[in-house]
């Protein structure tokens, strides 16, 4: 198949597929998600991004009527049926189909949604530009959930600057994270400096996979703030997501940022590119 949609053990085309109207995604966005790649059929970080799922999914009581093990398999047998070896790989639980109303039965069971498409990581050497905007999205980024407003807002705007990400700052100028990606730093003592993982960031797996490179490789690591100044006179700035390891920016607001550790960022993409493909091979 070219793509593939699937819904409650019902799969089809993307285009074909349909949903139950009372499917209360429809009335709150009341529901969870998660995604990532494969490669040669095989999916990257499978274990890491259900856990995530499962957390954000109990965080919110929503009831996934499956166990970790169950999504997986349903995951691994359904890239199977899609052409391409490299798809982007997306499934959401939906807390679950009731005549719209704000309050839910306790014992609703979620919808398990599952999106396929072809498309493959991103080239980690390129550099990217970016812009900066407010954070005004609400305290609650640590949970993948489909409220995404600010997000898509946020992404257009990046998209007709003709840039790549939308990096978020809140009133003070602390730096949380991008629209779709985290973002960090290697500041002036030449170590990697993230954000904390806390209700300000969503704990991007890749973001995970960027600090275990820099610990295996013996450079320093400090889970901390940085500010929209200090970013601006980096070393580097890196953004990451599952589809994109490790992007360094080359401009933010059209200023010629980073570009001051190539070597270190060079080893760092290294081990990330080649975590993935002996993951997939
Ligand atoms: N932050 C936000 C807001 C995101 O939407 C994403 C990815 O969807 C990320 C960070 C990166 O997360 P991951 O590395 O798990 O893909």
């Amino acid at each position: 198949m070219e793509n593939l949609g699937y819904y409650n053990g019902r799969f089809g085309l993307l285009d074909e597929m349909t949903v139950p109207f009372n499917d209360r995604v429809h009335f709150f966005g009341d529901g969870v998600y998660d995604a990532t790649y494969t490669r040669n059929h095989k999916i990257y970080a499978l274990d890491e991004h259900i856990d995530r799922f499962f957390n954000s999914a109990a965080l919110l009581d929503i009831h996934i009527p499956n166990t970790k093990k169950e999504i997986a398999d349903i995951l691994c047998e359904l890239v199977k049926k899609v052409d391409s070896p490299d798809q982007f790989v997306y499934w959401q639980a939906t807390r679950g189909t009731q005549i719209r109303n704000h309050t839910y039965p306790e014992d609703m069971k979620a919808n398990i949604w599952v999106v396929l498409k072809p498309v493959k990581v991103k080239n980690v050497y390129e550099k990217v530009d970016a812009i900066t905007a407010p954070d005004t999205r609400f305290l609650h980024c640590n949970i993948k959930t489909l409220n995404l407003l600010p997000a898509v807002m946020n992404a257009q705007k990046a998209e007709r600057m003709g840039v790549y990400e939308t990096i978020l700052y809140r009133e003070g100028g602390r730096v949380t994270e991008c629209s779709h990606s985290n973002v960090h730093i290697i500041n002036s003592d030449g170590i990697l400096q993230t954000a904390p993982t806390d209700h300000l960031i969503l704990p991007g797996i890749a973001r995970a996979h960027l600090i275990k490179a820099c610990k295996a490789l013996g450079y320093g690591v400090d889970e901390y703030p940085f500010t929209l100044d200090e970013m601006m006179n980096a070393k580097e700035i890196i953004i990451t997501s599952s589809g994109a390891f490790c992007m360094a920016c080359k401009t933010v607001n059209n200023t010629e940022v980073g570009g001051k550790a190539p070597e270190m960022l060079k080893n760092i993409q290294d081990w990330l590119v080649n975590d993935f493909n002996t993951a997939t091979d």
